[in-house]
């Protein structure tokens, strides 16, 4: 049993705890003369009979550069009581029905696994990741406004003039002329152009919407970003591209 999630710095490994009236289990089980035992720290065992309830628990290790990992432990605070009937259960309602060879294993069960999942994403995954979002959403919204430089210097390039230009974005020619006008002048924004003009040349035969283009664009920046500034490859872009689309389990 287990699930893990990693960060770039942070491995996450969700299990379900067996849990006593008086105690906690761990994730081992054994039989013994044909009673199956739920693990109790090293080597020691209780009759799976004994447990009374199960809770979501993360194993979370965070590395740091300098030292070993930390660890420490989440504790779902949702439990799962045992009841004595299949009539009485409801995993949503935190009530489960298991015999004792299911016991140390109710994670086998899809509705159960399904739903520690689900408790384990809302109650700690998302929060672990909301760091990581921070920083893709800066990076992003500075991506964003490269995309923005590239499509004008584009524009610009294919003989629009300001008042086109300016049309489009909903402002005056003088208003754009003078918000982009030293911006897209620049060498970077015009490196930047032409890199992607030769990747898009690149992707040949494919046909490029604006939308696409947008989204090429801020990869690339991203992409730029996690190469330490160095021109990303095509290979890297791409990448990179299917990595921030969520998987479709997700
Ligand atoms: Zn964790």
């Amino acid at each position: 049993m287990g699930w893990t999630h990693s960060t770039d710095t942070e491995t996450h490994e969700m299990w379900i705890r067996p849990e006593f009236v008086d105690g906690i289990g761990t994730s081992a089980s054994t039989v013994r003369e044909g009673v199956t035992m739920v693990g109790v720290g090293d080597q020691s065992w209780r009759p799976a009979g004994e447990v009374v309830a199960w809770r979501v628990v993360c194993d979370c290790e965070h590395q740091t550069q300098v030292m070993d990992p930390t660890r420490s432990q989440w504790v779902s605070s949702n439990q799962w009581v045992r009841v004595p009937s299949p009539s009485l259960e409801d995993v949503a309602a935190g009530r489960i029905f298991a015999d004792d060879d299911a016991t140390p294993d109710i994670g086998d069960r899809d509705e159960v696994a399904d739903a520690a999942k689900a408790i384990w994403r809302r109650h700690h995954i998302r929060l672990v990741d909301v760091d990581e979002e921070i920083s893709l959403a800066l990076a992003a919204h500075r991506a964003a406004a490269v995309a923005i430089d590239v499509a004008i210097t584009r524009g610009r390039r294919a003989g629009r003039t300001w008042e086109q230009i300016g049309r489009v974005a909903g402002m005056s020619a003088p208003g754009a002329n003078s918000r982009w006008k030293e911006r897209i002048e620049s060498p970077a924004v015009a490196d930047v152009v032409d890199e992607l003009d030769a990747m898009i040349t690149d992707l040949d035969g494919q046909v490029i919407t604006a939308a696409e283009r947008v989204g090429l664009s801020s990869i690339y920046q991203l992409a730029t970003r996690a190469n330490n500034g160095h021109r990303p490859s095509i290979a890297d872009v791409l990448t990179m591209a299917a990595r921030l689309r969520p998987a479709p389990n997700e």
